[in-house]
């Protein structure tokens, strides 16, 4: 029998630069203590690869390039680290996919990224400075962060690495961001950054009451919104994914800052959802399947590179 193969969601940090209304992730002293320090986190990364068959990460946050004491020290040694499970035979690679706010990423941290990550998406919810401003994108030290941007998109792209945009559809965008979103492609595209695919997340619940009140949309509204993007998007020639909140729930399996991985049974919500131990405790897959109920099949379907 073949071998199987893995893709894995890793938020190596709390931490986060920005304060985004919607965000649920909490930068407690607890929780930044209770993280996997350097040298755990690169043994996470040989453990993935050499144990449990995982061959590409998407690494997030929090913000990604403030793990550590001396940002981005940590962040670049991290790089070097994926950077030997890299070669000219690319069916071995550890593929690298990278979600960031984009704010922190500047040329230096760019060089180190190129030939280790293949992908970054960042996050761009709307155009106007007003609307970022209301959600926490802006802040004082981070103000302008859709010009941030189109920066970071120039950058990459400049450096050879592919880009993605992810938006979050909220009560508080659904309305107006299809109508922006022609306008966003084009002032990134005019500044040299090259967009190949577009992610469009349907708010999702953290069973927090005051944050879904102000954010949570109904699923006929966010309908509504993914035909107008598609209509607005549909000869740009960037590949699309509208990903609601069924498909989230399903798919959810997040390697947590901790070291063990949060996952979801048919039903659960977000505050239902159950803890692995820590992943570096399992020498393969079948033993995770084996002392957890995840339903197999359906990681499979999400998490198995097929091709
Ligand atoms: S940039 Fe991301 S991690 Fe940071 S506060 Fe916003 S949503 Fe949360």
């Amino acid at each position: 029998m073949s071998e199987s193969y893995y893709k894995g969601y890793w938020m190596l940090t709390n931490r986060c630069n920005l304060r985004c209304s919607y965000c649920v992730l909490e930068n407690a002293p607890h929780q930044l203590k209770a993280e996997l320090d350097l040298d755990a986190k690169k043994e996470m990364i040989s453990h993935l690869y050499h144990n449990l068959g995982f061959r590409r990460l998407t690494l997030s946050g929090g913000e990604v390039i403030i793990i550590g004491r001396k940002p981005p020290k940590d962040f670049i040694e991290i790089l070097r680290h994926i950077r030997t499970f890299r070669s000219d035979d690319s069916s071995k690679n550890l593929e690298i996919e990278l979600y960031t706010n984009g704010t922190l990423l500047d040329e230096a941290v760019a060089d180190e990224m190129e030939g280790v990550v293949d992908m970054v998406a960042v996050t761009i919810d709307g155009a106007q400075d007003s609307f970022l401003t209301q959600i926490g994108r802006n802040n004082q030290k981070f103000g302008h962060y859709f010009d941030r941007i189109v920066k970071t998109c120039k950058l990459l792209t400049k450096k050879g690495i592919k880009l993605k945009l992810h938006s979050v559809i909220s009560q508080k965008n659904h309305l107006f961001l299809a109508n922006e979103i022609r306008d966003i492609l084009n002032a990134i595209q005019n500044a040299g950054g090259n967009i190949s695919k577009w992610k469009f997340y349907q708010y999702m619940s953290y069973d927090s009451p005051e944050r879904d009140q102000a954010h949570a949309i109904p699923t006929r509204d966010y309908e509504r919104f993914k035909e107008k993007a598609a209509q607005q998007l549909s000869s740009t020639g960037v590949t699309l994914h509208f990903k609601d909140n069924q498909e989230m729930n399903a798919s959810l399996f997040n390697i947590l800052s901790y070291g063990n991985a949060q996952y979801m049974r048919t039903g659960d919500t977000w505050s239902t959802s159950k803890r692995t131990e820590d992943l570096r405790s399992y020498g393969s897959m079948s033993e995770l399947f084996a002392r957890h109920d995840i339903d197999e099949n359906r990681f499979r379907h999400f998490h198995e590179i097929t091709q």
